[in-house]
C-alpha cells in the first residue's frame, strides 16, 4: 500500500459508484480499492461532451484504444459481478444524478489534471456533497501529484534535472512504503446483489470497428492483462508472454536510442489509459534489478523516463495552455509556416499575435502532406511517419527527429505536428504530446536549444547504422530506385531556421 492517506471507510454501508477515467484497471486503483472495502461497487464511464467540458476531443487512435480498453475493463469487472455503466453526455449532470437512482452512498474517482476537467470534477464534487453523498478523489495517474514537487522558492520546477531529483526521492519513499508489492485487485470486490436501476441518460452503444483501425488491431491488444504481460516481459518476470520481446531488456539504457533494437518497453499506451499505474512500473523495474533480471542502470533509466512523464503533467497543470501557446514568448514572433499566412522563414519576424496555426498555403500543405505520409525523401523521417501511420506508435528517438525536421527544416508550426500526433498516436496524451513538441521545437520549458537541429541523415547513421529500422518501414534501403526526392535542402533550411531564430532574439 502506498503511503498516500486513504480516507477511512465507515464499513460496508452501501453501494459506491467508481467513476473510471484515465485509470482503466482493477489493480493498484486507489478509488476502486476504497470502494471495494466499503461494499458493493458500480463502475461508471462517461463519454464527456467536449462542447460541455471544454476539454480537447480525443484523437482517433487513442479513442480507438480507449474503446477497446473499456471493453476489456467491462469484461474484467463482470468477472466480479460489478456492472459498468457506459453513458454519454454532461458529467456535471450525470454523475450527481446517479447516487439517487442507484441508491449509492458514495462516489469516488482517481484524479485528473487537465484544467477544464478539474473544473468539471470540482462541480461534480460540490453537487454530490450538497446531497450528502460521500465523495473522495485519489492519486493514481502519476508518481507524484503536480503540486507536490516544489522548488526551494516554493514554486513549481521548470527545469527537469532539479525537478527529477526531488521527484525521484518522493517516488522512492512511496515505493519503500510498499509492504511487499503494489496492490492487486481489491479483496472482496463485488457488485450489488440486484442489477442497477435503469438510468435516464444515453448509453454508449457498442459500435463496429472502423476499417482504418484494422492495422491497430493487428499490432495492439489494449487492456490490463496485456499491460501487465508487457511489463512482465520487460522486467523478465515472464519471458514468454509477449512474443518477440524476450531478451530486449538488458540494454535499455543504451538500446533505447536505437529504434531498430526494440529495447524500449512500449508501455506508453497502457500508461496513457491507466491500464498500469506508474507506481507499479517503478516498483517492478526496481524489483527486477534486485532479482538480477534487469541491470540497475536500465531500471534507473526507465524510471527517469517515468519522471519525464510526470514532469510533462506537472508543466501542463501549471501551464494549461501548453498545447496552444509557446511557453517561451519570443517564439510568438517566430515566422513559423502555418502560423501567419504567407509568412516565410526569411520574413522579418514582427508579428506579435499568439502562435496559432492558420490555414496552410498550398506549398506548406504539400510539405505537410509529405511529412505526414512519410514521403519527405529522408529515410529516417519517412520510416518514422510510416511506422506512426501503420501502428499508432513511433520510437522516441524518431519522434524527436521528425519533430525537429518539421519545425526546424520545414519551419512548419509545431502545433500542426502536435495535432497530427494527437490524432494518430495510441498514446497521445494532453501533457506529454504538447510538452515534447514544444521541447523539440525549442519553445518549451527546458527545451532542446533551438540551434540543436537534428540532421536526419547523421541521426540515421548514428542510431540506425545498419538500416534495420528504416528498412522495416521504407523500401529505400533495398531499392534505391524507390527513393523519394528530398523536399528540402538540409543545409539551406538549417541556415534559414538559425537566421529566423537570431531575429526573434534581437
Ligand atoms: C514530439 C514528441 C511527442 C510525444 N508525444 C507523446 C505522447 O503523446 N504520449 C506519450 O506517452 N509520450 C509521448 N512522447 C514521449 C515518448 O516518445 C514516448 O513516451 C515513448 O516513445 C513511448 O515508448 P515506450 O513506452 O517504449 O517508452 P520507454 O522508453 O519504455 O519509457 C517508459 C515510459 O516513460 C514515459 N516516457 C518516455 N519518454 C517520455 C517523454 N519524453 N516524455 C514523457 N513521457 C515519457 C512513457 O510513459 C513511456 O511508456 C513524445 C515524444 C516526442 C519527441
Amino acid at each position: 500500500m502506498r503511503s498516500e492517506e486513504i480516507p477511512g471507510t465507515s464499513g460496508p454501508v452501501g453501494t459506491t459508484v467508481v467513476w473510471f477515467r484515465d485509470d482503466l484497471r482493477l489493480a493498484d486503483n486507489a478509488a476502486l480499492q476504497w470502494a471495494a472495502a466499503r461494499g458493493p461497487v458500480v463502475g461508471l464511464v462517461v463519454d464527456e461532451d467536449p462542447g460541455v467540458t471544454g476539454a480537447r476531443q480525443a484523437g482517433g487512435a487513442s479513442a480507438w484504444w480507449r474503446g477497446r480498453s473499456l471493453e476489456n475493463l467491462g469484461t474484467r469487472l463482470a468477472g466480479y459481478r460489478v456492472p459498468l455503466l457506459h453513458l454519454r453526455g454532461d458529467p456535471t449532470v450525470i454523475v450527481p444524478a446517479l447516487p439517487g437512482i442507484l441508491g449509492a452512498g458514495a462516489v469516488v474517482w482517481n484524479r485528473r489534471y487537465v484544467e477544464a476537467l478539474c473544473r468539471v470534477d470540482a462541480v461534480v464534487k460540490q453537487r454530490l456533497a450538497r446531497q450528502g453523498v460521500e465523495v473522495h478523489s485519489f492519486a493514481g495517474h502519476l508518481l507524484t501529484e503536480p503540486w507536490q514537487v516544489r522548488s526551494g522558492g516554493g514554486g513549481p520546477y521548470r527545469v527537469f534535472t532539479p525537478y527529477s531529483r526531488a521527484a525521484r526521492q518522493l517516488a522512492e519513499e512511496a515505493t519503500a512504503a510498499a509492504v511487499d508489492d503494489v496492490p492487486g485487485v481489491p479483496d472482496g470486490l463485488r457488485g450489488p446483489v440486484d442489477p442497477p436501476a435503469a438510468v435516464p441518460f444515453p448509453a454508449v452503444p457498442r459500435s463496429a470497428p472502423e476499417p482504418w483501425t484494422v492495422t491497430l488491431e493487428r499490432v495492439w491488444d489494449p487492456g490490463e492483462e496485456t499491460a501487465l504481460a508487457s511489463l512482465a516481459a520487460f522486467t523478465g518476470d515472464d519471458r514468454s508472454s509477449v512474443s518477440g520481446r524476450e531478451g530486449t531488456r538488458a540494454g535499455y539504457a543504451v538500446g533505447r536510442d536505437f529504434p531498430g533494437q526494440d529495447a524500449t518497453s512500449r508501455l506508453s499506451p497502457h500508461l496513457r489509459h491507466g491500464e498500469l499505474s506508474p507506481h507499479r512500473v517503478w516498483f517492478a523495474v526496481g524489483a527486477a534489478a534486485e532479482r538480477g533480471d534487469l541491470r540497475w542502470e536500465d531500471a534507473v533509466a526507465l524510471r527517469t523516463e517515468l519522471l519525464w512523464r510526470d514532469f510533462s503533467w506537472q508543466r501542463l497543470y501549471h501551464r494549461p495552455d501548453l498545447a496552444t501557446r509557446c511557453v517561451r514568448e519570443e517564439f510568438d514572433r517566430f515566422p513559423w509556416r502555418g502560423d501567419r499566412s504567407g509568412a516565410t522563414a526569411t520574413d522579418t519576424a514582427t508579428a506579435t499575435e499568439p502562435c496559432h496555426p492558420s490555414a496552410p498555403d498550398p506549398v506548406l500543405a504539400g510539405d505537410l502532406a509529405a511529412w505526414r505520409s512519410g514521403e519527405t525523401g529522408f529515410p529516417l523521417v519517412d520510416a518514422g511517419m510510416r511506422e506512426l501511420w501503420a501502428t499508432g506508435w513511433m520510437h522516441n528517438r524518431v519522434r524527436m527527429v521528425v519533430a525537429s525536421f518539421l519545425t526546424k527544416n520545414l519551419l512548419i508550426h509545431w502545433r500542426l505536428g502536435e495535432e497530427w500526433f494527437w490524432d494518430t498516436l495510441v498514446d497521445a496524451d494532453p501533457a506529454s504530446n504538447p510538452f515534447n513538441w514544444q521541447w523539440a521545437a525549442g519553445c518549451g520549458d527546458d527545451a532542446s536549444p533551438y540551434f540543436r537541429i537534428f540532421n536526419p541523415v547523421t541521426q540515421q547513421k548514428k542510431f540506425d547504422p545498419d538500416g534495420e529500422y528504416v528498412g522495416r518501414w521504407t523500401a529505400a534501403v533495398d531499392d534505391p530506385g524507390s527513393v523519394v526526392e528530398p523536399v528540402v535542402d538540409l543545409a539551406v533550411s538549417r541556415e534559414e531556421a538559425l537566421e529566423a531564430y537570431r531575429k526573434i532574439r534581437q
